[in-house]
């Protein structure tokens, strides 16, 4: 199962998605690819780094749900194996489209400040620029009436714990409708030889 979780920037969805992958070893965060070369200090599982014509290749063959050119590198985030029995949780900069165009199955989950005035004071905490706080606040107001038109979920992030299990509940549940409809559907087929 594909968990997206999307909001605007300052609402905490880095610490959401951290908090989440610790608490359940089932969920996997996916990592995006670069071309771009690995800062000092920076930590080795950040992205997949990788260069050009690889990158390139796997464009090639579809490997991307999306990608993008940034100064001079490559970023994208992989197509993911749906095949195993886990959920993956991707954190998009932008969600520009239904995440079923791709993926019919995904659950889109958007997390909302409790107030911009919130939102403003944890850009300002986590050292964004006065310019870049203002920028991310006016683009929240664009993009937040398209993320909540798409979503199936919505949740304020207003306590990181109580998001969090609220994150839980709901992937919890979306899983196990999931496997009824799967075991319904096997059942409604008819057995191999009859
Ligand atoms: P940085 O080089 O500072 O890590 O990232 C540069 C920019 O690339 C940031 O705006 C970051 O959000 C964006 N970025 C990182 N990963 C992806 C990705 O998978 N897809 C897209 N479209 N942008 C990404």
């Amino acid at each position: 199962m594909i968990v997206v979780i999307s909001g605007p920037g300052g609402v905490g969805k880095g610490t959401i998605v951290r908090a989440l992958a610790e608490a359940d070893p089932d969920l996997v965060v996916s990592r995006s690819w670069t071309t771009r070369a690995r800062r000092p200090g920076e930590e080795a599982d950040s992205y997949v780094f990788t260069d050009r014509e690889t990158f390139e290749r796997r464009i090639a063959a579809g490997g991307f749900l999306e990608w993008t050119e940034f100064l001079g590198n490559y970023y994208g985030t992989p197509t993911p194996s749906i095949d195993e029995d886990r959920v993956l949780i991707l954190e998009p900069e932008h969600v520009t489209g239904p995440p079923g165009c791709s993926h019919p199955d995904a659950v889109l989950i958007f997390v909302l400040p409790p107030s911009r005035a919130e939102q403003q004071r944890r850009l300002r905490e986590r050292g964004d620029p006065e310019d870049k706080v203002a920028a991310r606040l006016r683009k929240a107001e664009d993009e937040e009436p398209v993320g909540l038109a798409l979503a199936d979920h919505q949740i304020v992030n207003d306590d990181l714990d109580h998001t969090v299990e609220g994150m839980r509940a709901i992937i919890r549940a979306e899983h196990l409708r999931r496997l009824d409809a799967a075991a319904a559907d096997a059942a409604a087929r008819p057995s191999a030889g009859s």
